[in-house]
């Protein structure tokens, strides 16, 4: 097993820490995929991050490709979120009132995302796909949604079926407790594949409110579209009534300014937005035309709601985060020292002579001890998972901390220098030589 192959190195604070948190949290962690389930072995647990370096109570530092599994773009605690959220801070955490900053930040969305007229701040990804799935249907009186296998919108019941991300990993893609009724309505398709949602629509005729997906999935290791796929799905969803909701809650900011949508030229009926929004702090959002966001309460009739929504420390790190993304986009260097990753770990295991391929889009990728190419869930469940395991202790004995599942995006910050990049490939090298 994974477990047996770890190197040693010293957790043992981290262990007492996970014997706490067991006996009181489900698995000792808020969140599943932080319990490294999936490689066998115990979570170290953080004191403090800065930049790209996450420090633990054990006292090791790594390198860090999880980002939050996301937000942190600028790399972690960067000063003028940090003075943003204290300031705000200041002057009170929460009115349930409305504030201009909530103005500031939709303003600055509806300016960088170019499907977005209108858009509401939630408090989760979660929340926010499961908003704009109830508007799509509410807008369009129809029922039943299209979902992509391995792809994860958050654990939404009507989504949390053939999910991705943590849910595939420790191998409960289908959670129990989740109705039979509640997802009689969502029809799976795999990834990449336009003939098998054009055949659901045909199944299904005039009774299909919407088609989510990740436009680049992340959820399932990095896959990106085929060339085409997105755009013949927008023209398939229009030509019957479709709704396309792009679940940008990973890609949003970080492929590109206006998100995936900017950088493949598609224009979604509604957008899901989460991670980088709220710069580490939590917020979400969803956002669409208008004629379809004022289908929502108070403006129109489909209720959502949310006592924190809009708080004013997550609007704060959040405005701060997007307006450095504006004032000097880092997106040109994310893809210089990305790429710079991606040809290293491909030498890297290309020299060690494993199986593998390494999938990039900007900064977000994965190294998939895989046979060939993956385009879609089942390309990514053939993946060498016991492998990955062993990898990703050794990485992490090196001072590496990658996303702990072969079944996860790692994520480029503008924090990491090209030494970083460097010193992880290095770290890839040693560390196949030490598994293979
Ligand atoms: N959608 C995507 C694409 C995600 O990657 C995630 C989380 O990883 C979510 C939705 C859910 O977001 P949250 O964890 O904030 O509820």
């Amino acid at each position: 097993t994974p477990a047996t192959s770890k190197p040693e190195y010293d957790l043992s604070r981290s262990h007492e820490a996970f014997l706490r948190a067991c006996k009181v949290i489900p698995g000792g962690v808020n969140s599943p995929a932080r319990a490294f389930g999936a490689v066998g072995g115990e979570p170290p647990f953080m004191a403090r991050a800065e930049g790209a370096y996450l420090y633990d109570i054990d006292g090791h530092q790594y390198i860090d490709y999880i980002g939050s599994w996301g937000p942190m773009i600028f790399g972690h605690a960067h000063p003028t979120v940090r003075h943003a959220v204290v300031e705000a801070l200041d002057h009170g955490s929460s009115f349930g009132a409305p504030t201009t900053r909530e103005v500031d930040i939709a303003e600055a969305v509806v300016a960088a995302v170019p499907s977005i007229e209108k858009v509401r701040f939630v408090s989760s990804g979660t929340e926010a796909t499961m908003s704009a799935i109830r508007v799509a249907r509410g807008v369009t009186g129809r029922n039943k949604i299209v979902k992509m296998t391995g792809h994860y919108h958050g654990h939404v019941d009507s989504l949390l079926v053939q999910a991705g991300s943590a849910a595939t990993t420790l191998g409960f893609p289908n959670s129990p407790g989740v109705t039979p009724g509640a997802i009689e309505d969502t029809i799976l398709c795999p990834f990449n594949d336009v003939s098998a949602v054009a055949a659901a629509f045909e199944r299904f005729p005039e009774q299909v409110a919407a088609v989510i997906l990740e436009p680049v999935a992340g959820n399932m290791g990095l896959v990106p579209p085929r060339p085409g796929y997105l755009e013949q799905i927008r023209e398939l969803t229009r030509k019957h009534g479709v709704m396309l909701v792009f679940d940008e809650v990973m890609t949003g900011f970080r492929l590109a300014f206006g998100g995936a949508q900017e950088r493949f030229a598609i224009d979604p009926d509604m957008t899901a937005l989460g991670k980088i929004i709220g710069g580490g702090l939590p917020a979400a959002a969803y956002g669409a035309k208008s004629a379809v966001m004022d289908f929502v309460s108070p403006a129109g009739p489909i209720y959502q709601a949310g006592t924190l929504s809009g708080n004013p420390l997550a609007m704060a790190a959040g405005l701060a985060t997007v307006g450095m993304l504006r004032e000097s986009p880092p997106y040109e260097r994310l893809e210089a020292i990305s790429a710079r990753l991606e040809d290293g770990l491909r030498r890297a295991a290309s020299d060690a002579k494993v199986p593998h391929v390494v999938q990039r889009v900007g900064s977000m990728l994965t190294l998939f001890f895989n046979q060939g190419p993956v385009h879609d869930y089942e390309d990514a469940k053939r993946s060498d998972t016991a492998l990955f395991g062993r990898f990703f202790w050794e990485m992490l004995a090196r001072g590496v901390y990658l996303p702990c599942s072969q079944f996860e995006a790692a994520f480029v910050s503008a924090a990491h220098t090209d030494a970083d990049i460097d010193h992880t490939v290095d770290a890839a090298r040693d560390a196949l030589r030490a598994i293979v």
